[in-house]
């Protein structure tokens, strides 16, 4: 699994607030966190699994915790240089005939969905991957294909479909395939152009809910998925058609409960939201300890895994991009963000 963080500007509400998070070069973050027993010293270990709950403790001594990733992308970085980093690579095993996904982690407001999908002028990286699958599908004239385009919701631990918005969808398991939902509508774009209308039509349709952490934020988890198909149009019976898909996973906030609003509503979702998160870093960390024998990998503990289960671990490539802010307001995320993607580092 390749993790790369993604440290964004501060927001206009940050200026001012100090810096807590540096990025010492294109692979290592250092983070000054208000740790109660800190020694004001640099502690070297990377991923410092400390599971202590971060007490505020004004005037505490700080404790500096160094953190590797594969890449490091500060402020400055472009939408291309994260796409050339994270995706591009995933391509070629794509059209190799194995499922490729790029999962973006993180708490409300620290780039996900930037990264993700950006804006008009600085459009993200499934835009950029678009563009540059469609290149290279043209560039196999021997071989017939085949595109084909979902993309879901999971909200409060339901399924639904983004690109044609109705109730819930029932999801169960079918053996040896996956996770298969009911009614789920695949659309079969003839251009890249086309292709990226459904990805803007999908996104307008995404639940959302003002949070304290961010008015814009988005609550859910959205699962875009790209099928490619690839037959030889000289037909006969030599080669199956190669079959393989590329997931997008722009998660929901990663904070949890404890930052939304507070009561009813805001509190179950937080908790559903949790719910599949917590579910994603279990598996992931059983895919951690499984790699060298055997092991459970609980999938079907939520919705989110449930659905990713054939786009995760077995021959499939996995991205992380785990998104921060490197302000000493958003340092308790910032930590947690830290502490999750250098763990999935070791699948
Ligand atoms: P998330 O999806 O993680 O909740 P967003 O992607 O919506 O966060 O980002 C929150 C705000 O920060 C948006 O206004 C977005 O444009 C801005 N932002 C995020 N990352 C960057 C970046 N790398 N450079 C510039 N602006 C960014
Ligand atoms: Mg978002």
């Amino acid at each position: 699994m390749a993790v790369v963080l993604r440290v964004r500007p501060p927001s206009p509400r940050e200026r001012g607030a100090p810096t807590v998070l540096h990025v010492l070069n294109e692979h290592t973050v250092l983070l000054s966190t208000e740790e109660p027993g800190g020694t004001g010293s640099t502690d070297t270990t990377g991923s410092t699994d400390s599971t202590a709950p971060l007490t505020r403790c004004p005037g505490s001594p700080r404790k500096n915790l160094q953190f590797e990733f594969d890449h490091v992308f500060d402020q400055r970085a472009t939408q291309q240089e994260v796409f050339q980093h994270t995706t591009l690579p995933l391509l070629e095993t794509l059209l190799a005939g194995h499922n490729c996904s790029v999962f973006a982690y993180g708490a409300s407001g620290v780039g996900k969905t930037h990264t993700m999908m950006g804006s008009k002028s600085t459009p993200g990286i499934v835009h950029l991957a678009t563009l540059e699958l469609y290149k290279r599908l043209e560039a196999m004239k021997d071989k017939s294909c085949e595109v084909l385009v979902s993309y879901q919701q999971v909200y409060k631990e339901r399924v639904y479909d983004l690109l044609q918005p109705q109730g819930p969808l029932n999801v169960w398991e079918q053996p040896g395939k996956g996770a298969v939902v009911q009614g789920l509508s695949f659309h079969q774009p003839t251009s890249p152009e086309q292709l990226l209308d459904m990805l803007a039509k999908g996104n307008k349709n995404r639940a959302q809910r003002p949070t304290k952490a961010n008015a814009a934020s988005s609550r859910s988890h959205a699962i875009f998925q790209i099928q490619v198909k690839l037959c030889d149009p000289t037909g006969g019976l030599a080669g199956d058609p190669r079959v393989a898909k590329l997931s997008f996973i722009d998660l929901a906030g990663s904070e949890g409960a404890w930052a939304s609003t507070g009561r009813g509503e805001g509190l179950w979702e937080g908790t559903s939201i949790n719910r599949s998160l917590l579910a994603l870093k279990s598996v992931i960390r059983a895919l951690a300890g499984a790699k060298g024998g055997q092991s459970h990998v609980p999938f079907r503990d939520s919705k989110l895994t449930l659905l990713l289960k054939d786009s995760l671990g077995g021959s499939c490539r996995t991205a992380v991009i785990a998104a921060v802010s490197p302000s000493a307001p958003a340092g308790r995320d910032t930590h947690g963000t830290l502490r999750f993607a250098s763990r999935a580092r070791r699948v």
